[in-house]
């Protein structure tokens, strides 16, 4: 038997007026998941615990079957993981923002933070300026690590947690009482925003319209996530298809491989045939027994409040990767169980994570069943019984405990 997760992040979604009180996964076209349904048990799950906060990692960890409550520890450690640092359990990690500030003639502190991400900045520049700071700042007790992008790390040996703000909460503020309150924490920012201010490539960057990446901002601190062996737990070899540093980080926490496929990005032009591929590969030809495959895309059009878009990427979801899976899956003669799932709805309307339950469909090649629904948030609810823990559904699938 195989089994294999497709996860659509975020595809969950609440009714939209614009779509006659439907939601974007109802409205859209979905033929293959909808007749997968009609084989499958279909039921609700709780992926976020009742008091923390609903995002990808919290979320991902549940559907992967480790209970938030006791493995999360962070964002930024997860995502450390995944680009292979090597931390020790009293190592404290954070995330090191490059981010835009006003450039106003006037102290640091009464500066406005107007961009968390710097216009994207490349992972190619970012890097650079990364450089430049560490070039001209002496504190040999922080260690920094070039990630993808604005999003740095940086580990403090036997560190403590300061108090630090998320940068994407306070957009559009002065930043003076958001402002790490601790002295090194502190001075590295004000530094930073010296040095990087008047670099090349902002001045470049400002001539062409673009934020400047001017200012170091600390936030995201965590310990290194103790998740116990995927395979320890389950006897089941794994893998992860994901373009998504955090993912990643989940599944190296976990002992699991990723896999990596060409042309997969984790926006809407992702390569949907390519990560599908690789997990019909993964489980027939290269001897794992589960794969998760983790589609960010309407995620991001969820963020973004693009209906369409959402939909649209629903709807490759559907034609370019489970159809392809299961097509694969069902020539090869293998038995398997698939589960199909968001990990939290993004409703379009509120362009973030909720924590509402999420509808997820189970198919099982040896056992098809006989029913009429179809998948959505709607027909499931209306058809499913007690609404299951998210962190369950990893045993239900590998039909273990
Ligand atoms: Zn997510």
């Amino acid at each position: 038997m195989k089994y294999i997760v497709i996860l659509g992040d975020g595809m969950a979604d609440w009714p939209l007026e614009e779509l006659g009180q439907k939601t974007p996964l109802e409205y859209a076209h979905t033929p293959v998941m909808d007749e997968l349904a009609k084989r499958s048990e279909v039921g609700m799950a709780q992926t976020i615990p009742e008091g923390m906060s609903p995002g990808s990692d919290t979320a991902n960890l549940s559907v992967m079957g480790y209970d938030p409550r006791k493995y999360y520890t962070g964002r930024s450690p997860l995502e450390a993981l995944s680009i292979g640092i090597d931390m020790k359990p009293e190592d404290m990690v954070f995330r090191c923002n490059i981010v835009t500030l006003t450039e106003k003639d006037a102290p640091y502190e009464e500066q406005v933070i107007l961009d968390h991400c710097s216009d994207e900045i490349c992972t190619e520049d970012s890097r650079v300026l990364l450089e430049a700071v560490l070039s001209q700042m002496d504190y040999p007790e922080y260690v920094f690590y070039p990630g993808t992008g604005y999003r740095h790390c940086m580990i403090w040996e036997k560190g403590q947690k300061p108090r630090l703000t998320p940068p994407h909460d306070v957009l559009g503020q002065t930043i003076g009482q958001y402002l790490p309150d601790n002295e090194d924490f502190l001075a590295m920012q004000k530094k930073s925003y010296e040095i990087l201010k008047d670099h090349p490539i902002n001045v470049e960057r400002k001539k062409k319209g673009l934020h400047p990446a001017n200012s170091f901002w600390f936030w995201g601190a965590g310990t290194k996530p103790a998740l116990s062996s995927f395979f320890e737990e389950h006897q089941k070899k794994g893998a992860m298809i994901s373009a998504v540093d955090l993912l990643k980080g989940i599944a190296v926490g976990a002992s699991m491989d990723n896999i990596t496929v060409e042309g997969a990005n984790g926006g809407f032009d992702t390569n949907y045939e390519g990560k599908a591929d690789a997990a019909v590969k993964a489980l027939t030809e290269d001897g794992y027994d589960f794969v998760y495959v983790h589609v960010e895309a309407p995620d991001e059009m969820g963020h973004q409040g693009h209906i369409d878009k959402k939909i649209k990427s629903i709807e490759f979801l559907d034609s370019r990767v489970i159809a392809r899976v299961k097509a694969g899956l069902d020539a090869s003669g293998e038995d398997y169980r698939m589960m199909i799932l968001p990990d939290h709805p993004t409703p379009i309307a509120a362009r973030t994570h909720v924590s509402d339950p999420v509808p997820y469909l189970l198919y099982d090649s040896k056992n098809p069943q006989n029913h009429t629904w179809n998948y959505n948030e709607r027909e499931v609810r209306a058809a499913s019984g007690e609404t299951v823990c998210g962190w369950d559904l990893m045993n239900h699938l590998l039909q273990q405990k």
